[in-house]
């Protein structure tokens, strides 16, 4: 794409979106326009170098207004958070639906060249994900339909609308299936946070209060795989450029139980906390990883940050939050 292309990209105000503005910027992107509901001082990351835009893009006036001019677009917006989140609000996360239909017709209107969905492995059947050590999720899986009710049908039937739009009216569509993403700005509290973002600040608290528990959901032996925010932009970037035209997986291959995860968060803050299991928290599917040989075969890459190392930043900067929280430091 030229670079003094115009550059959508929307959710821009939340945690991957502002990660991926910033790396457009970085790699010299003239344009990028930022867009999110949210109000500009509420989001995650917001970058000087972009046109910061707050727009509710359920409605098909401000998709056009976001559209106009633009050459690509990044469409990561969603109202998503953790399984708390989504197991409680499956309508909420179902209207999603409008966001991705307006943005697409839209995206025709304007003349865009590529569109880019940010889609998610919660669109895999559920019958695939029954044991702790699951076979890793090859895209194929995702087929006989039974996704995670509410977002992952969202999830699903909006990947499969980019594939008509594509096949239909010529929008060149890319679409990422991201497993489980982590790193600094990441939602940390507030009741959307995922389990790295979480086990990161129950584990600052610890070390902060001096009360040396942890409540974990579930047994701890469920098992998923977590990739580092900067393995998900690079991801997403050359998934875009690439000519594959079909839903690639963008995740880790590296599982672990959720235990082994708050073995490793422990490491790092140096702490040892009592586990205490709630069992009849939401927990998900039991056993989940990325299966990464065709985007291997695709783009001669996979993700490779390892979790350990991405932990180490992503503990650091939660730590930072709960402590300026708490006033300490
Ligand atoms: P996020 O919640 O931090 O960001 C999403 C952003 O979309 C938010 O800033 C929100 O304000 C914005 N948004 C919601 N409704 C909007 C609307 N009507 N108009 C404009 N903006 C709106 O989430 P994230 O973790 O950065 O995820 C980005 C995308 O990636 C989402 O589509 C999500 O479903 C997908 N995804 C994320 C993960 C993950 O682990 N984080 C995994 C799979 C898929």
């Amino acid at each position: 794409m030229p670079s003094e292309d115009l550059i959508v990209v929307t959710g821009a105000g939340g945690f991957i979106g502002g990660h991926l503005v910033r790396r457009l910027l970085d790699e010299g992107a003239a344009q990028v326009r930022a867009v999110d509901h949210a109000p500009p001082e509420r989001w995650h990351q917001r970058l000087e170098g972009a046109e910061n835009v707050m727009l509710d893009l359920r409605l098909a006036e401000a998709c056009d207004r976001a559209l106009s001019g633009a050459s690509a677009v990044y469409n990561l917006a969603g109202d998503m958070g953790g399984m708390g989140f989504i197991e409680a609000n499956k309508a909420r996360c179902m209207l999603a639906v409008l966001i991705n239909t307006h943005l697409l017709q839209s995206a025709l209107r304007h003349g865009v060249q590529r569109f880019f969905f940010a889609s998610s492995a919660c669109v895999y059947a559920a019958d695939r994900q029954l044991s702790a050590n699951a076979r890793p999720l090859v895209e194929a899986d995702a087929y006989p339909a039974e996704p995670e009710d509410g977002y992952g049908w969202e999830k699903l039937f909006s990947e499969r609308m980019c594939r008509h739009f594509s096949e239909d009216f010529g929008l060149a569509t890319r679409v990422a299936r991201y497993h489980n993403v982590y790193g600094p700005h990441i939602t940390w509290t507030g009741g959307r946070e995922k389990a790295p973002a979480a086990i990161c600040r129950k584990v600052a608290e610890a070390r902060l209060s001096g009360k040396h528990e942890i409540e974990i959901w579930g047994d701890g032996e469920q098992t998923r795989s977590f990739m580092y925010v900067d393995d998900c932009v690079l991801g997403t970037r050359k998934i875009m450029e690439s000519d594959v035209g079909v839903p690639l997986n963008l995740g880790s291959s590296e599982m672990v139980t959720i235990n082994q995860l708050v073995d490793m968060v422990e490491a790092i803050a140096a702490i040892k906390l009592v586990r205490r299991y709630d069992l009849d928290a939401p927990k998900g599917v039991r056993g989940r990883s990325s299966d990464n040989t065709m985007i291997r075969e695709r783009l001669g890459w996979e993700p490779s940050i390892g979790l350990r190392q991405g932990l180490e930043h992503t503990y650091r900067w939660v730590y930072d939050q709960v402590s300026a929280l708490a006033g300490v430091g």
